[in-house]
């Protein structure tokens, strides 16, 4: 089955998809080429911590603001 995809806008928030640690399939996605707009990221199947022993985290977990091992995701500015 393909990786299902979910379009994060809120690319500042503390959520698992804009972590570092977070292993899900995602993507960069800009308007226009210059402008980033989102983050396209896998939410079926659910990807996972690599912190946290490798467990189940949805992408738009909003947990991630009170994650003691959150770090922002290198790619984003
Ligand atoms: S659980 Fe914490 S360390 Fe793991 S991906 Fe989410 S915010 Fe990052």
């Amino acid at each position: 089955m393909a990786v299902q995809k979910a379009s994060w806008t809120k690319i500042n928030d503390k959520v698992c998809c804009t972590c570092e640690y977070w292993n899900g399939e995602r993507e960069l996605q800009f308007l226009a080429g210059t402008r980033l707009n989102a983050i396209l990221a896998q939410y079926n199947p659910q990807g996972r911590c690599s912190a946290k022993m490798n467990c189940l985290m949805s992408y738009s977990n909003p947990g991630a603001a009170y994650c003691p091992t959150y770090k922002r995701w290198h790619k984003l500015p």
